[in-house]
């Protein structure tokens, strides 16, 4: 069996064309949609992604600020920050950057973002809305999963989706997501007895772990479809995923690539999402 390559660059590209769109209407109507990145660390990783959002909104045409409040940032300060941008008729669209610093809570300060602008959906309030099926801004990456998913036609409703990884950020929201789509949703986490015998069970294995290399062929069916979230650094420095993917070659029927699979669709989705807030803030 071939195992198929679930890239993300179409999809991605395709959403970014209609973005673009969009965002160049919205300039034309008098102001550009605005991202605004609040950074409380000095984290390389973190680093790198500010500069690729960056980088993609301004391919976009949306205009991307900055704010660095610093790696000893307090709890306070960035709440202040935050409720600062909230209340900004000039800002449409406000991120936090993870990792936070040491003994800050992201749902805590999250929760100062208000539910309109939060296009990452990381606020308690904006969960909630996911949870009760109320419009809102879903967490990006557990989206691109889903759309990923559905772009390459794989099943979802009726299907056993086993989650590997039980965040706020990806794990959790990702059920919710996967519920809607009325998929029978396990969610695994690093407690979870006999891991492999869990996920064997399931069609489709999401693996948001953050451990390169921990799903294995034996962590799966034969026939099996594998959504790799994880982004590691490699031995070489090298971005790799969570997914071994030579050992799952010939068994797994799909498996995303990464870099290149639930990535760029990620990407895509939080810009799609500053456009949204804009329209909404003008309309
Ligand atoms: P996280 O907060 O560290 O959570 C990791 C989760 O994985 C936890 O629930 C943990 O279990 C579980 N886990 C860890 N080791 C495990 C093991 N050996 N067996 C089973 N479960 C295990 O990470 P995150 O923020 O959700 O991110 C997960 C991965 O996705 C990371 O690699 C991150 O870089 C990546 N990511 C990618 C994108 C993208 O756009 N592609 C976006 C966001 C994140 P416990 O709860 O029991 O500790």
């Amino acid at each position: 069996m071939d195992t198929t390559s679930l890239t993300g660059k179409e999809l991605a590209a395709a959403l970014n064309a209609d973005t673009k769109q969009r965002a160049a209407a919205l300039t034309d109507g008098g102001t550009a949609p605005r991202l605004v990145l609040v950074v409380a660390n000095d984290d390389p990783a973190s680093g790198w992604y500010v500069k690729s959002l960056q980088r993609a909104a301004e391919r976009l045409g949306i205009s991307c600020d900055t704010v660095d409040l610093g790696a000893e940032a307090s709890a306070e300060a960035i709440r202040t920050e935050l409720t600062k941008l909230s209340a900004d008729p000039a800002v449409d669209a406000v991120m936090l950057q993870t990792p936070l610093p040491a003994g800050v809570a992201l749902a805590d300060v999250a929760s100062a973002i208000v539910a309109a602008k939060d296009v990452d959906g990381v606020s308690p309030h904006s969960l909630g809305l996911l949870a009760t099926g109320l419009p809102g801004f879903p967490p990006a990456t557990s989206q691109a999963v889903v759309a990923l998913a559905k772009h390459h036609g794989i099943p979802l409703a009726g299907q056993h989706v086993a989650i590997v990884g039980q965040s706020n950020v990806v794990g959790k929201p990702l059920a919710q997501l996967l519920l809607a789509e009325n998929a029978t949703v396990t969610v695994c986490h690093s407690r979870t007895t006999d891991l492999p015998a869990v996920t064997s069970a399931a069609d489709v294995v999401v693996a948001a772990a953050g451990r390169a290399g921990l799903i294995t062929e034996r962590h799966i069916h034969k026939g099996a479809v594998l959504i790799d979230v994880g982004t590691n650094e490699g031995p070489d420095g090298s971005i790799v995923g969570d997914v071994d993917a030579e050992s799952v070659q010939g068994k797994a029927a799909a498996l995303s690539p990464v870099p290149g699979g639930v990535g760029p669709v990620t990407t895509a989705l939080l810009m799609r999402h500053v456009v949204q807030a804009a329209e909404a803030a003008r309309s």
